[in-house]
């Protein structure tokens, strides 16, 4: 990945399950050339190319994922600069798979391959820490965790049971959620339980699990202190890092589109394109145009204002199927894609 630019673009191409391999004979609506970048969409009348960062086919390992777009991110984080990465793309494209793991993955498992970049994050997270303590003797971490939703337009605590939280602006702590509950973490397992517990929190009053979480966006937040005296002088870091899976692109088909369900969809697709929007106008302003960027504009965009833009590392990793079943969905992710370029 290009080593340069503050926000980062990547799209991962998912293998096909066994309803698009079985009822759509596997079919496939694009052709993936990881050597250069690039996805061409076989449109008509003649294929669309698209050039991303970084693109996976689906082949790539969630090792691989995690050292190309996980690592460097955590890293800077540890150096002291905001970062977030954004799982985008329709319902079942791969978000939580990219983010977390498969769904069966059991929280035990601290050691499987198959675990997304959360868990790998937080592991490299602590032991990197561990190391840079060992390395200097004056050095000290701190580090605390938080876990939110956002339904819509409506934070909610996962690791409380605290509802429609306020986004606050302050000239001393910039901005925060007001109340959000932040717990001091020691270790790896101790975060991750700590995840487990706000996953869990997510599901309870959902009709459908699945329906309920496809339709918010989960932010989950390490914030980063340290320490270190150098000659007699504090020298402190802080900086936040935000793995966000975010509510499913699709359009709600007519028939669904009543009611609640109705309200849900518009604030959804309002909230991921305030996000492109914030995100264009970001990448307008890295290549030296004069830009405002509407971060008030979304409950998202707000309470991430401080951690997009400036020094922060930012990655959206958009997700899809290769599937022609999947065609519109995935036009319109890697459309997204092209335009956070
Ligand atoms: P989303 O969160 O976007 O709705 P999921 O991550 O839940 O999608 O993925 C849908 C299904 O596809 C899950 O069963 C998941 O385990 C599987 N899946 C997604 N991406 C991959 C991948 N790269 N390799 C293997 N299985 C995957
Ligand atoms: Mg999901």
């Amino acid at each position: 990945m290009p080593e340069n630019d503050n926000v980062k673009v990547a799209v991962r191409v998912r293998p096909q399950n066994t309803k698009e391999r079985e009822d759509f004979s596997g079919n496939r609506c694009l052709e993936v050339d990881i050597s250069s970048n690039k996805i061409t969409l076989d449109s008509k009348p003649t294929p669309k190319p698209f050039i991303y960062d970084f693109v996976g086919d689906e082949d790539i390992t969630q090792e691989e994922i995690f050292e190309v777009i996980g690592m460097p991110i955590a890293s800077s984080c540890l150096a002291g600069y905001n970062g977030t990465i954004f799982a985008y793309g329709q319902t079942g494209a791969g978000k939580t798979f990219t983010i977390l793991g498969p769904s069966t993955l059991d929280v035990n498992d601290i050691e499987s391959t198959q675990r997304g970049l959360l868990p790998r994050s937080i592991e490299f997270i602590f032991s990197s820490v561990k190391k840079e303590i060992k390395r200097c003797s004056g050095l000290e971490f701190l580090i605390k965790c938080s876990f939110l939703e956002i339904y819509n337009e409506q934070i909610n605590d996962l690791l409380s049971d605290q509802k429609n939280l306020q986004v606050r602006e302050d000239v001393k702590k910039g901005v925060y959620v007001d109340n959000l509950q932040q717990e001091t973490v020691a270790n790896y397992e101790e975060t991750l339980e700590l995840l487990y517990k706000g996953i869990r929190n997510r599901h309870v009053g959902a009709t459908s699990m699945n329906k309920e979480s496809s339709r918010s966006h989960s932010v989950f937040t390490l914030a980063i202190e340290s320490k270190e005296k150098q000659d007699n002088v504090w020298n402190l870091r802080s900086s936040l890092f935000h793995l966000i899976d975010l509510a499913g692109s699709e359009r709600q088909k007519s028939t669904e589109t009543m009611g609640e369900r109705l309200k849900e969809a518009g604030m959804i697709n309002k909230s991921l394109s305030v996000l492109g929007n914030v995100i264009n106008s970001l990448v307008d302003i890295s290549e030296g145009k004069n830009r405002h960027v509407h971060y008030r504009d979304s409950k998202l965009t707000f309470l991430l204002k401080d951690s997009l833009g400036g020094n922060s590392k930012t990655c959206i990793i958009a997700n899809v199927s290769s599937s022609s079943a999947a065609y519109g969905e995935t036009l319109s992710t890697l459309r997204f894609a092209e335009r956070a370029k």
